[in-house]
């Protein structure tokens, strides 16, 4: 096996096997949570946003029983899906949209029938949701533009092209991501060659639009990538290392994917953000579990309001930071989310 030592892998013992998950006696269930999230392409929401979710309501409520649904990024089977959980007794919905504005309709029908709806993760557009509960995700988009400013400054490069990949456009926090990376990036001096928003976060169509920026721009011109998500960093990489880049230029990232996570160490890609997912999964569960009951989530969690266009939503937002080789020990690692021996099981 290999371990993590300083900011690299290297050969040493064993990985552990990770513990298996008990099965809970059965109680009676009469309370339906839906949970309804936008995709599977992305890591984290089948490996942590749903498992965390639903350890948490099984924890805080014997009773409740729990829907879920992953949309696949086609919004309209998301639509059908929190219709059916509507259909289906649910009583509380907490939805992570696919498309921001196209569940406005499902949120009408659900307030009719006076089911909270919870928007996880991202916002809710123009639609009177009850809770939201997030990250500070302007401040994401800063964070991962300010290490693209400073690596590219450090490197003698401060004048330099970049190539934006911005995620989805029906996604509101992928503008959220962008307003926060521009707010860093206009005016330090870098400048964009070719800038791109990419239908569904798909990873391929990255890939696809870093293909053209290099016949754009020429390999030789291209000084950083700044790329929303990893799975979109990995379809960039992907492209100039096919096109010969060496180096590999600074690449942003977020999520602490593994993959992501095992770049970063190998020196591939230069940064992503960690989230912590269970945080906010679990908070979602606190939040449903309370409404689900017919009451309130506790006074002191909600910690904002956030504008949706109709209304101030309460709101609890999580904090994220920027994880860069010189600190995956005393972020990722240290707060449990890979084991280094996962991270260099790939390395
Ligand atoms: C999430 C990111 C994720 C992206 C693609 C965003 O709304 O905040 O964590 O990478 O969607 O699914």
């Amino acid at each position: 096996g290999l371990m993590l030592v300083g900011t690299g892998c290297k050969s040493d013992k064993k990985p552990e096997g990770s513990g298996d998950t008990a099965a809970k006696p059965a109680a009676p269930q009469e309370l339906t949570i839906a949970l309804l999230l936008p995709e599977s392409k992305t890591m984290r929401y089948e490996s942590f946003d749903r498992p965390y979710f639903e350890k948490k309501v099984r924890e805080l409520c014997t009773e409740c029983k729990i829907i879920y649904s992953n949309a696949d990024q086609d919004a309209s089977k998301q639509q059908n899906q929190a219709e059916a959980a509507l259909t289906n007794g649910a009583k509380v919905l907490v939805l992570d949209p696919v498309d921001s504005l196209s569940v406005v309709s499902v949120v009408a029908r659900a307030r009719q029938a006076k089911i909270p709806v919870v928007s996880y993760d991202r916002l809710i557009l123009n639609a009177d949701v009850d809770y939201y509960i997030s990250f500070d995700n302007e401040k994401i988009g800063q964070l991962q533009g300010q290490a693209l400013v400073d690596k590219l400054k450090a490197d003698g490069k401060d004048k330099g092209t970049i190539v934006v990949i911005n995620g989805s456009p029906t996604d509101n926090n992928a503008k959220l991501y962008k307003n926060g990376a521009h707010s860093v990036i206009d005016g330090s001096g870098l400048v964009i060659g070719a800038e791109y928003d990419t239908p569904d976060w798909s990873p391929d169509k990255a890939q696809q639009q870093m293909e053209q920026a290099i016949t754009k721009l020429g390999k030789d011109k291209i000084a950083g990538v700044y790329a929303a998500n990893d799975g979109m960093a990995g379809g960039a990489i992907a492209a100039m290392k096919a096109a010969g880049f060496n180096p590999l230029p600074p690449v942003t990232g977020q999520d602490s994917e593994l993959a992501a996570i095992q770049r970063v160490v190998a020196g591939e890609q230069y940064m992503t953000i960690y989230k912590a997912m269970k945080l906010e999964a679990e908070a979602a569960a606190e939040v449903a579990v309370a409404l689900a009951r017919g009451g309130q989530p506790a006074a002191d969690k909600v910690n904002g309001k956030v504008n949706n266009g109709l209304k101030d939503v309460p709101s609890i937002l999580l904090t994220a930071g920027t994880v860069t080789k010189d600190n995956v020990k005393s972020t990722v690692v240290a707060d449990g989310f890979w084991k280094a021996e996962q991270i260099c099981e790939g390395a």
